[in-house]
């Protein structure tokens, strides 16, 4: 999609502080951290929401390397939190979707 943020920034084309890439997802830090550590993961294929998703097997990708982006390249030992905001009434802001993980203190809930 030509004129959405997080497709400019999985491209290159705006600049973001990448914690992980590959064919699939890209992850970087998210720009106001709402923890010591939040990164936001996304698809490379543009999904506006996730209620517009209903390809299991992506939704399966993503789950999967959000938790190995976690455990394994953010080194999240004691845990954290994944979150998805989903339309306006969820708080989303940037609709293409993306996972929130947020981690690096104890998280209350
Ligand atoms: P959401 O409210 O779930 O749509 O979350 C959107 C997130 O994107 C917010 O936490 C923003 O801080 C973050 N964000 C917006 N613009 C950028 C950017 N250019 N680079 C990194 N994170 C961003
Ligand atoms: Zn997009």
């Amino acid at each position: 999609m030509t004129d959405c943020l997080f497709c400019k920034i999985a491209e290159g084309s705006i600049p973001s502080g990448k914690v992980y890439e590959d064919a699939d997802v890209f992850a970087f830090n998210d720009i106001h951290p709402k923890a010591p550590t939040h990164v936001l993961v996304i698809p490379k294929m543009h999904v506006a929401t996730l209620s517009d998703c209903e390809d299991p097997a992506l939704l399966g990708l993503l789950m999967d390397r959000v938790r190995m982006i976690a455990d394994d390249v953010l080194r999240l030992a004691p845990g954290y939190r994944v979150v998805i905001n989903v339309r306006e009434g969820g708080g989303q802001e940037v609709f293409h979707l993306h996972v929130h993980i947020l981690g690096g203190k104890k998280l209350p809930f």
